[in-house]
Formats: structure tokens, C-alpha cells, sequence
């Protein structure tokens, strides 16, 4: 049995037809303009409830694939003690590390990711091989003092981020983990309704390891350029692009390149961050050696906001069905009490479905009703008025369909199997 409809009058947002000045991305401009967020300054947003509610489904269907592949959730705090992000040399090398201090003196970081943290908190837990693997990871707010925030929710000051770390006795241990990780954020994307437009693509490794992956997604908001080779359905980077085609298995690809926006990074870190902080454990033959590590990130905020950027038309919003705030929009057209209890009937059959429904069932003209349910993007659209009572039949669209077409009330239940 589903919940009950959630009245559009409740919400307290409103939808704006005028786009806002100091947005030039499609997809703030849309998400603004039809309620899901509002901008409190460069970088920085706040997440209305329909917003929430993608966010929601988005982090849901990544909670899912992680727990798939063995992720336990903690949450680890988001101001971290300077002496950590020392002990790692990264307190002057990050370049975008949000630092601050307290009353009483010492400094702190505001987490941009963490390594700083997980690692030392691990740390008297792993003391023998027996104790290894295991895999953790965390869905939080981050903080990265960016140069220019910018394009939305895709570049933000204060953002979301999917982080899972991963420790491993043995490097090939760590390498058969990340090609589960891999597939796991290759089923991310594809349950987010942006599979198609979202590659894996050979990045630099860092100062880590020779690759990383990054997951990719084409939009023309994108800050980066990747190189596509569809028959080997992944892409390479820019920073790589070069030593990659070296390769013998890549000369010969045929590339096409594509404008993009970074939504996954994984990572091998090697021993890098076990050794800053010493944590070390006892493999079988006795000999105390540090664990090799792993970490996968998903900006989830950026993944919301790419999503918008993919799934739009010039009316507004298209949600995929897996991440929409709701599954039904309902707009009642009208007044009086026939109008109502037949409303009433048809939410209760939708309820019976176990679809999640918003009513706008204000005082509204149908033209202004339908450009909200446009710009709004539930996947599907049912029109309420007195034609449909006289006929026992609603007017149902999908918001990809041109035309809506009249069902009745007892056919209702087949058009959403
Ligand atoms: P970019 O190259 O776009 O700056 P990054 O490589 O610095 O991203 P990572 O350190 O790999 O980012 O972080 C993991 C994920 O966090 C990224 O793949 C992205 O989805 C997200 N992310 C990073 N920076 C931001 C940001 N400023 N705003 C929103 N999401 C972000
Ligand atoms: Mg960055
Ligand atoms: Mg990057
Ligand atoms: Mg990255």
C-alpha cells in the first residue's frame, strides 16, 4: 500500500517562470525555477523537499550497490584535526582545503575527503590478516574552498559525497575489489536513468597508482574532455590521453571526444596513507606489513545536477522514473464536490499501486497547472476535470509523450504494469 498524496500546496515552494539572473546552467536554472533547490550563495545550496527527495532516491540506489559489495555506512566527522591532514603532507598541497581555527588556537579542516580520518580510526582494528578485507564508506557533506564555484550543482563550495574506503592485505585483493567497485558504479549510473551518457574513463592515478577511474558524464556543461572509443566502451582523459594510445591494445582505437562532467573517481591508494599513519598488521607468515587501500567516490549533489543537465526539455525537468520526487503528478482542474471525491477515487487506486503522488489541487488555470507539471518533471501527468467525471476516465501523459490520452478509471491499474 502506498502513502498518502502529498498536496503541492504543502510544500511551501513555489515554481518561478522567470529564470534567475545569477544562474547561467541549465541545470540550476531549471532546478531553482521548479522549487528543488534554492541558492544561498556561489557553491553553496539549499535542498528544498522536492529536492530532497531526488537526493534521497539518488543516495538509495548508491546505498544499495555499495551494501551489494560488502560496504558497511559509518559517518565520520566533517572537522578534522590539522595534525592528520599534516601527518599526510597534504595541509599545503591540497590545493582546495577549507582551513579554519577555534577560539582556544589549533586549526582544523573542513573535510574535502577522508582519508585523514578513516585511516587513523581503522587503525587499532587492523592488527591481523584475519581482520582483512573489510569496506566502509559514508554519504556526507564535503567542503572544498573551489577557485570559482560555478555550473550549479556541479562545481559547489559545500557539496555531497559517496565515499567508501576499502583495506586489503594483499595488492591483488585490492585489484579484484575494485573491479567489483567499477561494475558496481557502472549499475549507479545506469539505475539513474544516465547509463548511456556515463563511461568509465582511464584517469591519471595520481601520485598513488599509474590509473584511476573516473565515470563520466557528456553534457555540454561539462568542464572535461574525454576520448570515446565505443568499441571498448570506455574513455580515456585528457591528462592521460597520450600515454594510453601508446599502448599497443590503443593505437589503433577510433576516438571520439566528448565534453564531460566527472560524477565517480576510484582510486587505488596503495600503502601511501597506511604508512603516514602506521597502521600496520600481521600477515600469515608473521611479518608486519601495512594494508593496501582503496577509495571510490560519487558526488551525489553533482550526480543530481548532471542528471538535470541531461534529462531537460526547453519546458523543464524530465526525471527518470528510478530518481523522480514522485511517481504521479496529479493536477485537479476545477472545483466542486463531484470533482473532489472522483480525485479521491482515482488517489486511491494510485495508492493501491504504491505510487507516490503530488496533488496540485489549488486554485490554478489548467495551462499554468500543466507548464508546473512541465517544469516540475514528474514522469507521469494525470489531468482531473469535469470531462474526465462525466466520462469515468483520466487524462494521463508521460512526460516524454506529446499527446495525453483519456483512460478509464478501471484501466487505470493496467497502464502502470
Ligand atoms: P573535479 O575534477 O571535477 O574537480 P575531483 O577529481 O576533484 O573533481 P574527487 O576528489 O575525485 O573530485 O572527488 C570525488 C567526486 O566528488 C567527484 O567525482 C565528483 O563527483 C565530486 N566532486 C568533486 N568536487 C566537487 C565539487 N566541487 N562539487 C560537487 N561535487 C564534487
Ligand atoms: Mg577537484
Ligand atoms: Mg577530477
Ligand atoms: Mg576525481
Amino acid at each position: 500500500m502506498g502513502k498518502p498524496a502529498i498536496r503541492y500546496s504543502d510544500l511551501f515552494t513555489k515554481t518561478s517562470m522567470a529564470a534567475p539572473q545569477e544562474e547561467n546552467s541549465a541545470n540550476a536554472r531549471l532546478l531553482v525555477r521548479a522549487g528543488y533547490v534554492s541558492r544561498v550563495m556561489a557553491g553553496v545550496y539549499a535542498y528544498l523537499p522536492l529536492g530532497k527527495r531526488v537526493l534521497d532516491k539518488i543516495e538509495a540506489i548508491i546505498h544499495d550497490e555499495m551494501q551489494a559489495i560488502g560496504g558497511h555506512e559509518l559517518l565520520l566527522p566533517g572537522l578534522h584535526p590539522q595534525e592528520n591532514w599534516k601527518a599526510t603532507g597534504r595541509w599545503d598541497k591540497f590545493d582546495v582545503l577549507f582551513k579554519t581555527h577555534g577560539e582556544d588556537g589549533p586549526e582544523y579542516a573542513l573535510g574535502p575527503t577522508h582519508e585523514e580520518v578513516i585511516v587513523p580510526v581503522v587503525k587499532s582494528f587492523v592488527q591481523s590478516y584475519r581482520d582483512l578485507p573489510f569496506y566502509t564508506y559514508q554519504i556526507q557533506t564535503k567542503f572544498r574552498n573551489e577557485l570559482r564555484p560555478k555550473s550549479g550543482l556541479l562545481r559547489g563550495r559545500e557539496f555531497r559525497m559517496k565515499d567508501l574506503y576499502s583495506f586489503h592485505a594483499t595488492q591483488d585483493d585490492l585489484d579484484a575489489y575494485y573491479e567489483k567497485a567499477l561494475q558496481a558504479y557502472i549499475n549507479v549510473f545506469e539505475r539513474c536513468g544516465i547509463g548511456s551518457v556515463t563511461v568509465p574513463t582511464i584517469a591519471s592515478g595520481g601520485t598513488f597508482s599509474e590509473w584511476s577511474h573516473e565515470f563520466q558524464t557528456e553534457t555540454a556543461a561539462g568542464e572535461d574532455t574525454v576520448y570515446y572509443s565505443a568499441a571498448k566502451q570506455m574513455a580515456v582523459n585528457d591528462e592521460v590521453k597520450d600515454k594510453v594510445l601508446a599502448q599497443e591494445d590503443w593505437a589503433n582505437e577510433t576516438l571520439e571526444t566528448r565534453k564531460t562532467i566527472e560524477v565517480g573517481n576510484i582510486f587505488k591508494l596503495g600503502t601511501k596513507f597506511a604508512e603516514d599513519f602506521g597502521v600496520k598488521f600481521q600477515d600469515s607468515d608473521g611479518n608486519s606489513i601495512h594494508p593496501v587501500i582503496g577509495c571510490y567516490g560519487i558526488g551525489t549533489t553533482r550526480l543530481l545536477g548532471a542528471i538535470a543537465e541531461v534529462c531537460h526539455d526547453e519546458n523543464g525537468l524530465i526525471w527518470p522514473e528510478s530518481i523522480a520526487p514522485f511517481d504521479v503528478h496529479v493536477a485537479q482542474v476545477g472545483k466542486g464536490d463531484e470533482l473532489a471525491a472522483f480525485t479521491e477515487t482515482v488517489l486511491a487506486q494510485l495508492k493501491a499501486l504504491d505510487l507516490d503522488v503530488l496533488l496540485d489541487d489549488g486554485p490554478g488555470s489548467f495551462g499554468s497547472k500543466m507548464k508546473d507539471a512541465d517544469l516540475i518533471g514528474i514522469p507521469v501527468r494525470i489531468v482531473i476535470g469535469s470531462r474526465a467525471v462525466k466520462a469515468n476516465a483520466v487524462e494521463v501523459k508521460r512526460r516524454t509523450d506529446k499527446d495525453a490520452e483519456m483512460i478509464a478509471l478501471d484501466a487505470l491499474a493496467d497502464y502502470f504494469r
